[in-house]
């Protein structure tokens, strides 16, 4: 995951925190608030495939009840932890060309 503006340095120092500032091209990327729409993407995403999936497998097999448990369950986990941060590079990529990431004193 880089930086959405130049793409040389990376996005997040940490699993979800972002860089406050792009040590190429200087972008605020710390700017970004992107509260709840990277979760609220994330579970957009990882429910269409998750309940889907559970839909198809028991309208096709009909498995027991814990078969089920034991194929989504980890399986919405593993989702949503692999998913949560390319979300939220996204949406910070979009803010930026959004121009969301402006200071509010330089308006
Ligand atoms: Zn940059």
């Amino acid at each position: 995951m880089v930086c959405p503006a130049c793409g040389q340095t990376k996005l997040f120092r940490g699993y979800l925190k972002v860089t406050p500032v792009c040590g190429h091209c200087g972008a605020p990327l710390g700017l970004a608030r992107a509260d709840d729409a990277p979760p609220y993407f994330t579970i957009v995403i990882v429910a269409h495939v998750i309940i889907g999936g559970m839909v198809w497998l028991e309208r096709s097999y009909a498995p027991a009840l814990w078969v089920q448990a034991a194929i989504w369950l980890p399986l919405t986990a593993a989702m949503t932890l692999l998913l949560l941060r390319p979300v939220k590079g996204a949406t910070v990529g979009l803010m930026l060309t959004l121009g969301m990431l402006k200071s509010g004193s330089d308006e």
